[in-house]
């Protein structure tokens, strides 16, 4: 596989942008090569600068559930965008988009538009802090919320990925205030928040791990977290970036029935575009401004473009059986790729739900960051080079989830567990 142009361009942007990225884990430094950038893509395919072409299971870290540069969601930002870019005012577009959010979403009786999931969690963080009058924020070992100062504290996705603990540059005084503890542990988890629920203000949880790879909550875990909370006067917070729209049309709290009090959403809400979301009961929510004394703001915040390509997604997630079929896809992908590890006997975890999964190269169930960091990562970084070369293009980290979307086709499915086979067998 030629990849010299890729090449070049990575050494340009490095002189430009530090690590010649935008985003850590895009570097591909945990895996041991250079990025390729990528040109264009359409349906299930991206292809590189140098004309390669890879089947995506990347799906730009979520959002393209429908593959790429679906013709609904291409027309209307192309529509839009002759009415121009953005108002900073309010539009008919942000109302009909907040209305289908609402509806979707069974927690949820307001929601405010941002530009990012780490706007969505840092928001809601504020508007749980402000509600109770309380400091301390709960969140668990290896989950990621963005990059904002209270949630890099045993963060997940490229904060383990480059093996950072923390950051340089978050004040001690935001780092108090935040209480990691492990995914999945119902005990410390209650012990945490009865010792601590004077001060504690909210606990924050994606209700299925995405960053530290694909990590299920255990049965009891999500339903502990709704009672403790309930009981304590304590906000719950579901982090939806990555769940919201994925598992389920409501998302993970429609998947297990399980209502939190604010949603963060990210990702598929914005089909490709930038945008996060908040959103959960009215009473808390009122109290953002300009109804409340909470205050939150964003000139590009609701942007047209964003609004429409969210509707038009959010409309094709509607169809029948949308939710059903993804599933099925993923389920035998998933199939396939035990198959591979079995036959080329290679230990490999895999963990699956709905349409997100991650191999980890371990052979002990993976349950928390502690399981998730026994996963071997530099055998993850052999087969990820191998993949590519063979143009199946996976997340560049052992510590993130693969994506499946409405445009892989049981070719591209077949075609990636083979690859998949013989990366296996190459490494046994
Ligand atoms: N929360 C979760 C669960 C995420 O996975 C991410 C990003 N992957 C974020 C928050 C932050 O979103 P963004 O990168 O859009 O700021």
């Amino acid at each position: 596989m030629n990849t010299t142009v890729s090449g070049k361009m990575f050494e340009m942007a490095k002189k430009v942008i530090p690590g010649g990225v935008n985003s850590p884990v895009r570097a591909c430094r945990s895996v041991g090569c250079d990025p390729v950038f990528i040109q264009k893509a359409k349906g299930s395919k991206v292809y590189d600068v140098d004309g390669n072409e890879y089947i995506d299971f990347v799906c730009s870290w979520g959002p393209m559930i429908h593959g790429h540069a679906p013709k609904e969601i291409v027309d209307a930002v192309i529509e839009t965008a002759g009415d121009s870019t953005s108002f900073g005012a309010p539009t008919t577009k942000e109302m009909a988009l907040a209305s289908m959010v609402v509806e979707a979403v069974p927690s949820l009786e307001k929601v405010r538009f941002v530009n990012s999931g780490t706007e969505a969690t840092m928001s809601a963080v504020r508007l749980a802090r402000g509600y109770t009058g309380k400091d301390v924020i709960v969140k668990f070992d290896g989950c990621y919320h963005g990059h904002a100062d209270s949630f890099l504290i045993k963060a997940g996705s490229g904060v383990i990925t480059l093996g950072i603990p923390g950051s340089p540059g978050v004040p001690e005084d935001i780092v108090k205030n935040t209480i990691s503890i492990p995914y999945n542990d119902d005990e410390i988890l209650e012990q945490t928040l009865r010792a601590k629920a004077d001060t504690i203000a909210c606990v924050i949880v994606e209700p299925v791990a995405g960053n530290m790879g694909c990590v299920a909550p255990s049965k009891t875990f999500l339903q502990k977290l709704r009672d403790l909370t309930a009981e304590l006067g304590i906000v719950l917070i579901f982090d939806e970036v990555i769940t919201g729209f994925r598992l389920a049309y409501g998302g993970a709290q429609e998947y297990y029935n399980i209502m939190p009090d604010l949603t963060c959403l990210g990702k598929i809400i914005g089909g490709g575009l930038p945008v996060g979301a908040y959103g959960g009961k009215a009473e808390i929510m009122d109290m953002i401004a300009p109804d409340g004394p909470v205050y939150q703001a964003g000139t590009l915040s609701g942007n047209p473009l964003a609004m429409a390509a969210g509707i038009a997604n959010l409309k094709l997630l509607r169809q029948n059986n949308f939710y059903k079929e993804l599933n099925e896809k993923a389920e035998f992908f998933a199939d396939g790729l035990n198959r591979a590890a079995e036959s080329a006997g290679i230990p490999v975890t895999l963990n699956r739900v709905g349409s997100l999964m991650t191999g980890f190269f371990t052979e002990s169930p993976v349950t928390d960051f502690t399981s998730a960091m026994k996963a071997d990562a530099d055998r993850y970084g052999v087969h990820y080079r191998q993949m590519l070369s063979k143009g199946i293009y996976l997340a560049p980290s052992q510590f993130e989830v693969a994506f499946i979307s409405a445009a892989h086709s049981q070719e591209d499915l077949e075609k990636g567990i083979k690859m998949t086979e013989w990366s296996f067998k190459n490494m046994a």
